[in-house]
């Protein structure tokens, strides 16, 4: 099989690599297990599970999805079930008397950890898995009248944030892949009881939240009940209409109004819905919005050393320095990198859908599609000269292709086997009917639109380049940075279209992460000293992983605009 090493497979590799082998802390066994102990030797082990979980899980579905094996696996999963309580959770202890606080952590952790087996137990089939899980499993039925009562739900409602409510319905997903694999109706019953429970509250732990309703999209799966998917369905159309999805297609860790900061699981679980909506509704909003999220704000939040965390929200973009107390970023090894690697198998999954009797290419990135009649390898250079590549590596007779024109573009160029090919976008796609063999190759160049978007909460202007969201960032352009720099003004002329004629900047980057053809060079007058014109680079936000965490601008003022 040959070899696909672009942008997103090395975005992988990197997290891969970060939690396999890299960086700090180690995730070594010892570590790791620490929270089914508990051992309180690092951060959040009251989150009993949850990071042990969240390993077995994202690496499970990485070796299963990659068809590779990581042996660390086995080691992890058996010592963990090691630790299981005769009553059948893990690590720390319930409250005498009543639900506290710290039992809604250890709930949350043994969330995590519930549907971590289940994956595990997916790749490995092992029996004292799926013992382990349904144990728990079993353990999470005889709390569930007390956990669904209404004095529960209110106590846990408000201002408990990540111990919140949520800490109980994000266990609808465990509960409902528990229900697939045995078939017991029980699972079930308490995971719909969840669902009922389910809410979005201001200030609360998006996280939690969306965790709660990819857990209600996998009831959804299990149980064929349609109700589950509009569920779904209107709880992430909530999110879009409560202001809560910030341009790059982020949301906030905790919810409008608080909405400090991103978070990275959050951002994971919000490309991961939208993917899952996409593949069950085929309605091309979803994979629009799951786009934007995947080449911006899931990029932008991948760290240098491979983490996935916390970046603080400002009104115009990313600023940088201090921690936590005061703003910044942080690397979330305690959760975001761990959920951020499980995210990649869900984008891979989507990479590809078959349509009928046609295979239809759908996200520019590396992939491989398959139908009965046909296998396709995507080879992606959308940032080096936003062309893809595919290969027909078996074909039985008429089997079409289908190529996705993405709303970035004014255009595709095709060719086969060299041939430029007229087509047309009929509903979004480019239909390619012939006789294929193995070895054609259907090249793919995406002609890029330049264009402006005013953000609607600030007026200020957000500029793209094909897929990317263009940023000034202030390790390339200091001075950009000057106070008051929000005053800046961009002098640059937006056709009424949206559509924007910039400057290339030719200025060669060894960034890995760099995409060059998205670079330009911008005029501005400094809000402090509008009389000296100066000029700024703009170029993808997502080339943030290439370099130490700087700071960010991504929505300015137009020179002439009155608004904003
Ligand atoms: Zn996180």
């Amino acid at each position: 099989m040959r070899e696909m090493k672009n942008q997103f497979s090395k975005r992988y590799q990197l997290t891969l690599d970060r939690v396999r082998k890299t960086g700090t802390p180690a995730y070594t066994p010892e570590m790791v297990v620490a929270d089914v102990i508990p051992r309180h030797e690092r951060r959040f082990t009251e989150f009993s599970g949850d990071v042990s979980g969240r390993y077995l899980g994202a690496l499970a579905c990485a070796a299963r999805t990659r068809s590779e094996s990581y042996p660390e696996l086995a080691r992890v999963a058996s010592e963990v079930v090691s630790h299981q309580k005769p009553q059948g959770y893990f690590g720390g202890s319930f409250a005498k008397a009543g639900i506290q606080k710290e039992d809604m952590a250890l709930l949350w952790g043994n969330g995590r950890l519930l549907i971590g087996l289940l994956e595990y137990y997916a790749t490995s089939r092992q029996k004292p898995i799926l013992d382990a899980a349904t144990k728990l499993g079993d353990f999470l039925i005889r709390i569930a009248p007390d956990m669904n009562s209404d004095r529960v739900r209110r106590q846990f409602e408000d201002g408990a944030f990540a111990m919140g409510y949520i800490c109980w319905t994000q266990i609808i997903e465990g509960l409902a892949e528990l229900h697939r694999v045995t078939g017991s109706a029980a699972y079930r019953q308490v995971a719909e009881s969840m669902a009922e429970r389910t809410e979005r509250r201001p200030n609360e732990h998006s996280h939690g939240f969306l965790t709660s309703v990819r857990g209600i999209l996998a009831l959804y799966d299990v149980t064929g009940d349609r109700r589950f998917l509009d569920r779904a369905r209107q709880e992430w159309q909530g999110v879009i209409g409560s202001g809560n999805v910030l341009v790059p297609g982020s949301v906030p860790e905790a919810w409008k109004p608080k909405a400090h900061r991103t978070e990275g699981c959050s951002e994971a679980d919000w490309l991961r819905l939208s993917l899952g909506l996409w593949g069950r509704t085929r309605e091309p909003g979803y994979l629009a919005h799951a786009e934007r999220t995947l080449f911006n704000e899931f990029a932008m939040n991948q760290f240098d050393s491979g983490d996935f965390g916390h970046r603080v929200i400002s009104r115009t973009g990313f600023p940088i320095g201090g921690n936590e107390e005061g703003g910044g970023t942080a690397r979330a090894w305690w959760c975001c990198t761990l959920h951020g690697l499980r995210a990649f198998p869900d984008v891979v999954a989507h990479v590809f859908h078959v349509e009928g009797d046609a295979l239809a290419y759908d996200l520019p990135v590396e992939g491989r599609g398959e139908s009965g009649k046909m296998r396709l390898l995507a080879e992606s250079s959308l940032e080096q000269s936003a062309t893809v590549r595919l290969i027909v590596e078996s074909a039985k007779a008429g089997a079409p292709i289908l190529i996705r024109e993405p709303g970035w573009v004014y255009g595709l160029e095709i060719a086969v086997n060299g041939l430029r090919l007229a087509t047309l976008n009929r509903n979004g796609y480019h239909r390619l009917s012939q006789p294929w063999k193995a070895g054609d190759v259907i090249s793919v160049r995406y002609i890029l639109r330049t264009r402006g978007e005013r953000d609607a909460a600030t007026g200020r202007w957000a500029l793209w380049h094909g897929p990317w969201l263009l940023g000034a960032e202030e390790l390339a352009s200091p001075h950009f940075f000057d106070e008051p720099h929000h005053a800046n003004l961009l002098d640059i002329r937006l056709l009424a279209s949206g559509d924007a004629d910039l400057d290339p900047d030719p200025t060669p980057d060894d960034n890995h992460f760099a995409v060059q053809q998205a670079r330009f060079r911008v005029r501005y007058l400094p809000g402090g000293y509008p009389m000296f014109p100066s000029s700024v680079t703009l170029r993808p936000i997502a080339e943030q992983t290439g370099h130490r965490p700087s700071a960010w601008e991504y929505l300015f003022r137009i020179h002439g605009d009155k608004q904003g």
